[in-house]
């Protein structure tokens, strides 16, 4: 199957396509990502991303407009909300690009992630795969997320420290959110 795989880093990527390569698909790649903040840490993330794909030979299309001010009028107001909006902005986009290319179907990296919201992941890809035309493909990744740590660090890749948006970066270091952090153990969708 030729599959198009919306990539939220380099670190989540590298299980994710040796996974999807051994399991026989063709995969190219998708960098799209407006909730990555501020500038410095979205370039940090672009450019890993980009020497990745080009040492494991993955084909990709990298949009390297950093998103901030698209991302902050598409949430608005809810900032607690705000996942389901960031997922639908993302996977809508990586929909789009799919049928353009016409792959068979597309599937995205943020789903290796233990602290993603895996439910609301795959209700908003199944969304927006009605609305476009284009199959979703939910792959529970999470089996390999250590595998996944495990590449990036053999391969000596950037990984960050938190999911991607300013008030992710908040929750991360930030006292005030201490005690919730320690409550849960991590952030709800916190990369370490
Ligand atoms: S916490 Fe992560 S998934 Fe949620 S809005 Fe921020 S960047 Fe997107």
């Amino acid at each position: 199957m030729n599959l198009l795989l919306h990539s939220c880093c380099a670190p989540c990527t590298t299980y994710c396509l040796e996974k999807l390569r051994s399991d026989g698909h063709d995969v190219y790649g998708y960098f799209y990502n407006p909730n990555i903040h501020p500038y410095v840490e979205f370039r940090r993330r672009l450019d890993t991303y980009r020497d990745y794909c080009a040492s494991v030979g993955l084909d990709a299309d990298i949009c390297e407009s950093y998103g901030l001010r698209q991302y902050i009028v598409e949430v608005g107001s809810d900032i607690d909300g705000r996942c389901a909006v960031c997922y639908r902005m993302r996977l809508l986009s990586a929909a789009k690009l799919a049928l353009e290319k016409g792959v068979d179907a597309f599937t995205t990296t943020l789903s290796i992630s233990p602290y993603q919201n895996h439910e609301l992941l795959a209700r908003v890809g199944e969304d927006v795969s009605r609305e476009v035309g284009v199959p979703f493909i939910y792959y529970d990744f999470r089996p390999g997320y250590r595998r996944s740590v495990e590449i990036s660090r053999e391969l000596g890749l950037y990984r960050q420290p938190y999911c991607g948006c300013i008030f992710s970066e908040e929750e991360r270091y930030s006292p005030k959110f201490r005690k919730s952090r320690k409550r849960t153990k991590k952030g709800s969708a916190d990369k370490e």
